[in-house]
């Protein structure tokens, strides 16, 4: 099978790494083979496919990397509540058939579903008609996002582009930014450690935190058994890297180190400022393949 959890030998780490990117299975543009197709020609040898609250883009990556050369990281990006904020947390080398996992992702499955119903209500009474439809036909994989609804109304005509559908309906404070009870922080965690995977924070600083309580959220996430935190990810400059160095020496002090992971997001390839694969650790951090490496136990 190839949804199973990698060893990571030194082969796999001898090119770029790139561990957080997404296939039409979410809200991505390519197929799961046509993203590892370009991951390799872009000279990545260690990749994580991690899709938005779906694995089922899992087997068919894990058969093109296979074939490639490539070592594949079964990975996901589960959308998590912390407080009444939405969060990102990242599993990676999970066991896709485990209970846990397949749980996990079900209940967001549902949410996500009601969601999307939502979202189309409110479009429709704004006279978009069609949306649920139309967002459905754009989601080739069971996981409908506000990007399918962004993609929709972009080739309906009725925005110019994604970015546009997001600042006037899909948004923080739009009418498409549906309220919704996600799995908490510590949940999802617990989920993806019992998947057999390390958890990952993903991009620290995209959720509009102030500093205080980015601590708290890396304090939060540490204590609920967070492995590691994405150091580099997307498009990021470098004080923006430092900053979240810092956060990880603070959150460090005592408890078991936070490790640190990277990856483009990459979505599509029009997103020239987040290719796939072209992402790099700073010096002097732990990344978190480490728990992976031959030999190593988890
Ligand atoms: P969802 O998972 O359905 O809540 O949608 C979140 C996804 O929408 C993110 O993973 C991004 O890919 C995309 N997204 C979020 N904000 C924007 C934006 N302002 N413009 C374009 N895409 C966005
Ligand atoms: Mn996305
Ligand atoms: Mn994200
Ligand atoms: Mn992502």
């Amino acid at each position: 099978m190839y949804t199973a959890r990698s060893v990571v030998t030194d082969d796999a780490i001898s090119g770029q790494v790139d561990l957080h990117c997404h296939s039409t299975a979410s809200d991505g543009i390519l197929s799961p083979m046509a993203l590892v197709s370009r991951a390799k020609s872009a000279g990545v040898t260690l990749l994580a496919l991690t899709d938005h609250d779906t694995v089922s883009g899992i087997a068919e990556a894990g058969q093109a990397a296979a074939e490639q050369g490539i070592t594949l990281l079964p990975g996901v990006e589960f959308t998590a509540r912390w407080g009444r904020r939405v969060v990102h947390i990242v599993g990676l080398n999970v066991d896709c058939m485990s209970a846990a996992l397949i749980e996990a992702v079900s209940v967001r499955a549902a949410l996500r579903r009601e969601r999307a119903m939502e979202i189309a209500r409110r479009l429709e009474k704004r006279g978009f008609t069609g949306a649920f439809e139309g967002a459905r036909r754009l989601a080739s994989g069971d996981e409908i996002g506000r990007p399918h609804f962004a993609r929709w109304m972009v080739a309906e005509g009725h925005v110019a582009d994604t970015a546009k559908a997001f600042k006037r309906y899909l948004g923080a404070g739009k009418i498409g930014d549906v309220a919704v009870l996600w799995p908490d922080l510590a949940d999802t965690v617990a989920s993806i450690e019992a998947a057999g995977g390390a958890a990952v924070l993903a991009h620290p600083l995209k959720y509009g935190l102030t500093r205080t309580r980015l601590q708290a959220l890396l304090s939060d996430f540490q204590r609920a058994g967070g492995a590691a935190v994405e150091v580099v990810c997307g498009q990021q400059n470098p004080a923006q890297t430092r900053e979240i160095l810092q956060l990880l020496a603070q959150a460090s002090g005592d408890e078991r180190p936070l490790l640190a992971s990277l990856g483009s997001d990459f979505h599509q390839p029009d997103q020239s400022w987040r290719a796939l694969g072209c992402v790099r650790l700073p010096p002097d951090v732990e990344p978190v393949w480490n728990l992976w490496q031959t030999g190593a136990s988890k």
